[in-house]
Order: structure tokens, then C-alpha cells, then sequence
């Protein structure tokens, strides 16, 4: 509900200055325009979240780990999503998960035992190996592939080069991997491995805790969110980015990195307009609380929506920064 408190100022706060706009160039009313318009129509979704059922309402998410693999020669993602939930009925016997068929199911497992499945065009259907009681845990492997059709996952290039990333809010999840795709029920935690071709970096949410050389062309970077975080704001974006770090000192004896990924031929501007993040994350850490993720990082990676942004959970994704920009998606945090 804070979370929903801090949007709905965050968004009142754009539309208002967007309302002082005389004085403001024209490029930038455009990409404030176009802001508010996407924040007004993802506000929208998150009212309609309210009364929208989740997929399914009979298990709690505890935690996710996707290990995916992403190719651009061709365009292709393919990898397994582990899903640990506990029941809140007694005696559940199926699990119903959000994923947009364009993506196909090749396998469902509970440890070794392979379960049935059965994919409709948005969502999918396991039957379990057996009931799970009310507050039992239940972990699920689902191995899958395709090329992600929609927003949730955007394959694209930057001066050639391959440049993929993801735009999940509000039900963009289902686009790209499998889930409960529902604002309301977070994970406690996610790990995130991705693996892309070796010239490549990849952002996400949370620490980065490794980055593997598998010694045949790709790499794999390896995140773990351990706060709580919804579906849509899982993230990913990768291509040849060059990165750097500012860090915010929350005492006189801790700091915690904001890292930057940015595409190279933005690096010089990003090296301007980036480090404002570090005044605005004291400035809004004194005004209302410390910084919620303060454990892990802040951050951002360049995407390709240009004049449109994302607060995707402790690594924003912009596709421009101007400071009003940064500012308002680091109060989305
Ligand atoms: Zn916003």
C-alpha cells in the first residue's frame, strides 16, 4: 500500500509538472508527454490488478530462479524456471501459471517425476504428483522455449548490435517465462542466471553474485534479489554495455553501489547525467526513509524505449535521463 501511496504521488507529481510546462523545451514536453501517458496507463492496469484474479489464487510464491539462455543469431530464448509456492488450500492438486503460448512448455517436473500439463493461449495447467496440504511447499520445474512475442521481451540493436531487454509492467511477465504473474503476490527472492554471447553484460535486479565464462563463447551473469519483488518488475537488458559506478554513502561507514549500464556511445552523457542519482538518493533518503534496497544496489540500464522509462526493482531501465526522469523512477524504489 505504500508502494501504491508512493506511485500515485510519483505520478501526480509528473502530471504537475508537466502542467508548469511553458518554460520546459519542446523535445522534453514530448518525452514528458509520453511518460505520463505510459504512467497513466499503467496506474490504470494496477487499479484494474485489484480487481482481476490472480491466475491462481491457491498457491504463494515463495521464490523463482530463471536460468535462461538468450541467442540473437537467430533471435531465441530457452531455458527453466523453478518455482517454490506453498498451498493455502488443503488439498491442491493443480497449479495454473501465467505464459503466453507463443512460448512452448517442453517439460514440468517435481524432482525427477515429470508432470502433465496441458498450455491454454495465456496461462498453463499442472497437475501435480499429488496433493500438497494447506502451508505445504511444492517446488516446480518447468523447462521452455520460443521467441517472445509482445512487450515483455524486446529483441533489438543498437548500431548493429544485438540489444535485447525487457519492459514486464504490468503483464509483461507472461511474454517471456513463467509465473504468477500478479502484482500482489511478490517472491521473497529471485535469482536470475542468464546466459549471452561472451561480448555481452547482462542487468538485472538485485547483487550481481557471478559472472561465468563457460569457456564456449557465452557468458553467464548470475543476480540474486533477496527483497520481495513483484513479476513485473523482474528485469532484464543485455547487450555490449559499458558500465560504471557511483556510490551512495548511507553512513559514514557504509556504501552501497549504483552501477550503470549504457550503451558505449552514450557513456560520456551517462557519465553526467547518471551520477545526479547519488544527491537524489540522500536528498530522498532523508526525506522519507533510507533507500529500501540499501542491501543490495541501485542502478540503470539503457533500453530502447526512448522517452520512456521503468523502475524495474534496484536497476531502472531508461531510454533517456534526463534528470527529472531519473528522479522520478528512483521514487517509484
Ligand atoms: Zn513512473
Amino acid at each position: 500500500m505504500k508502494t501504491l501511496l508512493l506511485f500515485t504521488l510519483a505520478v501526480l507529481c509528473t502530471v504537475a509538472g508537466a502542467a508548469f510546462g511553458q518554460a520546459v523545451p519542446q523535445s522534453m514536453m514530448t518525452e514528458k508527454e509520453a511518460l505520463v501517458k505510459s504512467e497513466a496507463r499503467s496506474y490504470a492496469s494496477l487499479m484494474n490488478a485489484k480487481s482481476k484474479p490472480a491466475s491462481d489464487p491457491n498457491i504463494d510464491v515463495k521464490y523463482y530462479k530463471l536460468n535462461i539462455t538468450i541467442t540473437t543469431a537467430p533471435n531465441y530464448l530457452r531455458g527453466t524456471v523453478t518455482m517454490k509456492a506453498v498451498s493455502s488450500v488443503s488439498n491442491l492438486s493443480s497449479v495454473t501459471l501465467d505464459l503466453m503460448n507463443t512460448m512452448i512448455v517442453d517439460s514440468v517436473k517435481v524432482g525427477a517425476t515429470r508432470l502433465a500439463f496441458s498450455q491454454q493461449p495465456t496461462t498453463f495447467t499442472i497437475t501435480l504428483n499429488r496433493t500438497y496440504g494447506n502451508g505445504e511447499l511444492v517446488t516446480i520445474d518447468i523447462y521452455y522455449r520460443g521467441v517472445p512475442v509482445g512487450d515483455g521481451l524486446r529483441f533489438s540493436s543498437h548500431g548493429g548490435v544485438p540489444w535485447v531487454y525487457t519492459f514486464s509492467q504490468p503483464y509483461g511477465a507472461r511474454d517471456w517465462w513463467p509465473c504468477k504473474d500478479h502484482p500482489l503476490d511478490k517472491a521473497d527472492s529471485v535469482d536470475i542466471w542468464v546466459t549471452v554471447g561472451i561480448s555481452n553484460k547482462v542487468g538485472s535486479n538485485g547483487k550481481l553474485v557471478a559472472v561465468i565464462d563457460n569457456g564456449n563463447g557465452t557468458t553467464t551473469y548470475k543476480w540474486a534479489e533477496r527483497y520481495p519483488i513483484s513479476t513485473e518488475l523482474v528485469s532484464l537488458a543485455t547487450t555490449n554495455y559499458a558500465e560504471f559506478t557511483n556510490w551512495f554513502k548511507y553512513t559514514p561507514t557504509d556504501s552501497m553501489p549504483v552501477l550503470n549500464y549504457v550503451l558505449p556511445e552514450h557513456l560520456a552523457t551517462a557519465q553526467i547525467d547518471l551520477p545526479k542519482t547519488i544527491d537524489m538518493l540522500r536528498i530522498f533518503s532523508d526525506k522519507y526513509s533510507l533507500y529500501p534496497f540499501v542491501m543490495e544496489k541501485y542502478g540503470h540500464a539503457e533500453f530502447g524505449w526512448t522517452g520512456s522509462a521503468l523502475e524495474n526493482q534496484t536497476m531502472t531501465s531508461f531510454g533517456f535521463s534526463e534528470e527529472w526522469v531519473l528522479a522520478h523512477e528512483l521514487a517509484h524504489q
